[in-house]
């Protein structure tokens, strides 16, 4: 069977309520390049909807109640948020996890070097990139140097119009004879994916003296040594703002929508959702691009340990408890799915394919080669979303990531569904996934909005 087209059933308020869900997404987007910045602008908008730290609420013995708001902060990289429904956390939550982490190139931590009179910083990709993507671009540099004091310099260049831009050099047509004969994975090199940053020398130095004008530079402006790059975590992204794509600007254009564009519009529903039956829980997690790995991570008891210190504050702290309130959950793992792209239609099973604008996508299973490492959501866990999803009126879709066997991906579902709760992957398709310039649906969006927000106050 097929989806339809959602456009076609708007109302006008329908469009104007996604142009205002589009506008906010696009200043997330750029004010949240990095997990980092990510978390710092959730609070911000948290805050404004009335959410505390449960970490005061902890240290001043608190309490809390239905309708309460409460986040959990990581590391500066993830953060969970609640808000407290009407039945008793045991009964289950209602969650939506995404990822705030995007491919990059992130900065090494001996990173400063010059060769034919000009600096470079040495970078190391992070996720899912093909390198050749990442040359002869804007790019900027975001993230921060933690100084020995204990001091953080927060660093953006290049995102202003003021800014000077960041690029890695590609050679010249002229001399690509051989280049151009590589296959697409050894155009550019990994490890010379270096980003050029200066080019004048310091007067009067014999020696190395374009690093060490770089490293003036460096120590004037932001009062940061070429040893602090040690404890630093920079990541080079494509510089600019996110725009409206297409003549009839019913797209958005932007580096990082892997996966912004599900927290953001899973931040919006939960927000927007402040009533709820069962505990609602937004969860936006770091490293998914790189396995889900370290402390900031899926895979850490980050999440768990949010969940007991909640109980633990609402008198109810018992392992038991704490199994029994994750057990009985439903997640959605919100992240994105591969649009249909007609320039390449060849990897896609039509019939199992997110079309841009038939609204959010569902995903039973995602992985490679048979289905493997992927969270097999329940059929009957679908049956009981199509119910919801109908009722609030959303255009949804079913999916997979490409033909069998062309390729595959991974998300958080698998490991989230390590708890025994019921999750199936569900987000917004995108084209281009994992290059500087992803473009998705505004249409697509906001009905994973409205999924989401029905998802939430579902009961
Ligand atoms: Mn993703
Ligand atoms: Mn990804």
């Amino acid at each position: 069977m097929e989806r339809e087209n959602v456009w076609k059933l708007y109302s006008e308020e329908d469009l104007k309520a996604l142009t205002n869900l589009s506008e906010g997404y696009k200043d997330f987007l750029n004010h949240g390049k990095t997990e980092r910045e990510c978390v710092k602008k959730t609070v911000e908008l948290a805050k404004k909807h009335g959410f505390i730290d449960l970490k005061d609420v902890i240290e001043q013995q608190l309490t809390l109640k239905a309708g309460d708001k409460v986040y959990y902060i990581g590391m500066d990289k993830t953060i969970v948020l609640f808000t407290l429904g009407q039945k008793p956390l045991t009964e289950g939550m209602h969650i939506i996890g995404s990822h705030i982490d995007s491919p990059r190139i992130d900065v090494k931590q001996n990173p400063l070097y010059e060769a034919g009179d000009m600096t470079y910083l040495d970078g190391h990709y992070y996720g899912g990139i093909k390198t050749y993507q990442y040359v002869t671009i804007p790019l900027a540099m975001h993230g921060v140097v933690a100084k020995k004091d204990g001091s953080i310099v927060n660093i953006v260049i290049g995102e202003d119009e003021d800014d000077p831009i960041l690029v890695i050099t590609d050679i010249l047509i002229h001399l690509a004879a051989k280049q151009m004969e590589k296959t697409g994975s050894e155009i550019v090199d990994a490890e010379d994916l270096d980003v050029l940053v200066g080019s004048q020398p310091l007067k009067g130095e014999e020696k190395e003296a374009f690093k060490k004008n770089l490293l003036a530079v460096l120590k004037e402006k932001y009062q940061i040594e070429e040893e602090d790059f040690f404890s630093a975590e920079l990541e080079i992204v494509p510089a600019g703002k996110a725009r409206d794509c297409g003549i009839d600007r019913s797209m958005v254009a932007s580096y990082g929508q892997d996966d912004r564009v599900c927290a953001y519009s899973s931040l919006a529903a939960f927000l927007d959702a402040p009533e709820v039956a069962y505990t609602s829980c937004l969860l936006l997690v770091d490293k998914e691009e790189i396995g889900s790995v370290g402390a900031t991570g899926m895979q850490s008891r980050f999440f768990e340990n949010a969940v007991a210190e909640l109980l633990n504050v609402l008198g109810e702290y018992s392992e038991l408890n704490i199994r029994r309130t994750l057990s009985r959950s439903k997640v959605l793992s919100s992240d994105v799915a591969a649009g249909f792209d007609p320039l390449y239609a060849n990897v896609f099973d039509t019939k199992n394919s997110a079309y841009i604008g038939r609204g959010v996508v569902f995903s039973k299973f995602t992985g490679a080669r048979g289905k493997r490492s992927s969270n097999d959501a329940n059929a009957e866990y679908l049956a009981w979303l199509r119910q919801v999803m109908d009722e609030a009126n959303v255009g949804y879709q079913s999916a997979e990531i490409g033909k069998v066997n062309v390729g595959g991906g991974g998300t958080i579902a698998f490991i989230i569904a390590l708890y025994g709760m019921e999750v199936v992957d569900c987000g917004v398709p995108i084209l281009s996934m994992h290059s500087p310039l992803e473009v998705a649906s505004k249409a697509d969006i906001y009905e994973a909005y409205k999924g989401y927000k029905a998802f939430f106050k579902a009961k």
